[in-house]
């Protein structure tokens, strides 16, 4: 059986009283006891919001990047052991943003997966085409590469902590998802790709979220198609009445 997975990725958003307000109110209130709830708060909180989920079932804490290095000097940097070391679980890698801002390429992207699981952290790998490349059909290819450049070197070991997200860029906060249709036929080729090249258990048993504005009113319809293991939340995340009816719609 595959981990239903709930992910809310605050971004650069949220003071720390605002953070722990929300972690707070939503350990109290989820009443869904099999999904798996992960905050992803700026790396000032993870130790704090930690420190909360720690004895609580169905919660943990992710960090949203970390450097591809384990240590040196990286004025401003946070490495994956320091994430490690917090209490944190997971890291959030590759999403679009920090590919778009921060040109972080699928062969960084590699080194920083790898510098995470040396670290005993799971990796929420990103990957997702842009509009033109959605609209020339070469979705498929682009998210068939991220894949192959980043993460496909892995061993099937690895495999155990590694969550996928999909998420289409021209559906991150624009309000515009794609269609349960649309992202089940994405789950369904990244769940093939697995197999091909591993094998059909670690297929099957590999979670695959979708993130792009999902809210309370699709959420049903996402997490209801057959390859879709859950969500990676952004803006829907922020507010705490729409962050648990996205928990509570499996
Ligand atoms: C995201 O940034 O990972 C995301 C899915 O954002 P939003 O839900 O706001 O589209």
């Amino acid at each position: 059986m595959r981990k239903k997975i709930v992910a809310g990725n605050w971004k650069m958003n949220l003071d720390r009283n605002q953070a722990l307000q929300l972690v707070r109110q939503v350990i109290r209130s989820k009443s869904n006891g099999t999904v798996n709830v992960i905050f992803s708060p700026s790396f000032l909180y993870l130790q704090e919001i930690s420190n909360l989920c720690r004895d609580v079932t169905g919660f943990s804490v992710s960090a949203q990047d970390c450097h591809h290095l384990d240590s040196g000097a990286y004025t401003g940097e946070v490495s994956a052991s320091m994430i490690k070391s917090s209490g944190a679980e997971h890291v959030i890698l590759g999403h679009s943003e920090r590919r778009m801002h921060n040109q972080e390429s699928n062969l960084i992207l590699k080194d920083k997966v790898d510098v995470a699981l040396d670290n005993e952290l799971s990796v929420i790998f990103c990957c997702g085409e842009n509009l033109s490349e959605r609209e020339d059909g070469s979705h498929f290819a682009c998210v068939s590469n991220q894949l192959k450049q980043s993460i496909f070197h892995l061993s099937s070991a690895n495999f155990a902590n590694i969550i996928i997200a999909y998420e289409p860029i021209w559906a991150i906060g624009t309000g515009r998802t794609a269609s349960p249709e649309q992202a089940q036929e994405m789950h369904a080729f990244i769940r093939s790709l697995l197999a091909d090249n591993y094998n059909v258990e670690l297929a099957e048993s590999t979670s695959i979220l979708y993130g792009g504005s999902c809210n309370p009113s699709n959420s049903f319809s996402l997490f209801s198609q057959p390859d879709i293991d859950g969500g990676l939340i952004g803006g829907a995340s922020l507010d705490y009445s729409s962050f648990l009816s996205i928990i509570d719609s499996f």
